[in-house]
């Protein structure tokens, strides 16, 4: 299905032209319009889901498939030392498009750029209460 109202639908499906990285019959690859670092790039399916939650299995493997394919190419042709792979699901997670996309952002020593997490120091109980709340409803 695809969504009118949606602009990733209308990129991924050539309605919208785009630098295209790669392209198949599920998937496009296009450059970020505004790139983290350079070669910075989004993994769109071509049918319209809005985030993780509602992608089908099959679609999230092929998705990550596809996305560790052209990270290779981007991360070797562009001669990058690092690569961060990065999926945004919700307002509160950073996700602006809502349609799933899959971030590719190529690293390079002192890029300058910040893509992490302030890390927490939870007790062992606390810990041992969160994964009794995950598994509760497992
Ligand atoms: P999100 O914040 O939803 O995880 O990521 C959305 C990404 O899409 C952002 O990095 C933003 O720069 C990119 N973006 C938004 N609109 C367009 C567009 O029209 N074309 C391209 N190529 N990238 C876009
Ligand atoms: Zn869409």
């Amino acid at each position: 299905m695809k969504d009118d109202n949606c602009i990733f639908c209308k990129i991924a499906n050539g309605v919208i032209p785009s630098k295209t990285v790669y392209e198949d019959e599920n998937f496009r690859i296009i450059l970020d319009l505004g790139p983290a670092a350079k070669g910075h790039a989004l993994v769109l399916p071509k049918e319209h889901y809005a985030n993780l939650f509602d992608l089908p299995e099959d679609v999230a493997a092929a998705a990550f498939v596809t996305a560790k394919k052209a990270a290779g190419m981007i991360y070797k042709n562009l001669g990058a030392d690092g690569l961060n792979i990065v999926q945004n699901n919700g307002a509160a997670a950073g996700q602006t498009v809502p349609h799933f996309h899959i971030h590719i952002i190529p690293r390079y020593e002192n890029d300058g750029q910040k893509i992490g997490w302030v890390p927490g120091n939870p007790s062992d109980e606390e810990l041992s209460g969160t994964l009794s709340e995950i598994l509760a409803k497992a």
